[in-house]
């Protein structure tokens, strides 16, 4: 079978530069293009002939580079966060109109996907929760695009709201669940998912020690968008062949 042919957009970003390598060295995948900041990402796609283009960029400069993927007929696995719930449902139907599939995930790693799912059983039992999100202090948007679909999958599952507080310290209110976000220096990212009852208390909790632990994910969303068409909200679709976070 031949190579996928990838664009990289954000080459010289700290997720590039981290995954970069790991790309190139990925046996059935061609890294054919690296852009950044200044580069014409439609004329690479088009002299290229890329297949995919896997952004992790800025929240300002995703939207615009999907719309050009999906102009060009390539499909996207885009990691950039900050992509608000309007975003996600006009690129919804801007990829079914192209017929072309993109794939966008706040977290690529196999840990914290498996919290997320591990988090909804928990709420399930102990609807009380909160989350606890802490990164680096070059993250530009809070709470994370991640604590943000965890908070979102909690609230689905049956978490409760706890008592109602303006305070901006009880942390952002995200569909019922309260979420606290810090931001430190020599923390790539962590979060932890704290669960309690009158009783007891259950915490979940994801350390990222390295960003190359995006990279499995990475890979895994380039083979599998092939052949799909229409946004995919998160890896779950392609690692565990179901539809439940659509
Ligand atoms: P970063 O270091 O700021 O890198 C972003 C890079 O993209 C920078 O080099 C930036 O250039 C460049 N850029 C800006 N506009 C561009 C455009 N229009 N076309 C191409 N490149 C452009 O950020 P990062 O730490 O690598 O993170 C990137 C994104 O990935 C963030 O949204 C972060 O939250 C997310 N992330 C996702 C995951 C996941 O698993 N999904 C994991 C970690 C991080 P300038 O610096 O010149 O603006």
């Amino acid at each position: 079978m031949s190579e996928i042919r990838i664009v990289f957009a954000g080459s010289e970003g700290r997720m590039g530069r981290a995954l970069l390598p790991g790309l190139h060295a990925a046996e059935g995948v061609a890294v054919v293009g690296e852009a950044d900041v200044g580069d014409d990402l439609a004329q690479m796609i088009a002299d290229t002939r890329a297949e995919v283009v896997v952004d992790f960029t800025t929240p300002a400069a995703a939207m615009p580079n999907a719309r050009t993927v999906l102009a060009a007929g390539a499909h996207g696995v885009i990691g950039t966060t900050g992509f608000s719930a309007a975003d996600l449902d006009a690129l919804e139907a801007e990829a079914e109109a192209a017929g072309c599939g993109l794939l966008i995930a706040p977290n690529f790693s196999l840990g914290m996907i498996l919290l997320q799912r591990f988090s909804e059983e928990a709420a399930r039992h102990f609807p009380r929760v909160e989350i606890i999100e802490t990164h680096h202090e070059g993250k530009l948007d809070a709470p994370s695009g991640t604590a943000l679909r965890t908070a979102e999958r909690l609230a689905a599952a049956g978490a409760e709201s706890g008592p109602a507080s303006n305070d901006i310290a009880r942390g952002e209110d995200v569909s019922g669940v309260r979420v606290h976000s810090r931001r430190l220096p020599g923390i790539q990212a962590q979060q932890d998912v704290l669960f309690a009852s009158e009783s007891e208390t259950l915490t979940l909790s994801h350390h990222a020690l390295s960003r190359s632990c995006y990279l499995a994910g990475v890979l895994a969303a380039v083979r599998g968008i092939r052949g799909r068409r229409g946004l995919l909200r998160g890896l779950e679709p392609i690692l565990f062949g179901d539809d439940e976070t659509r």
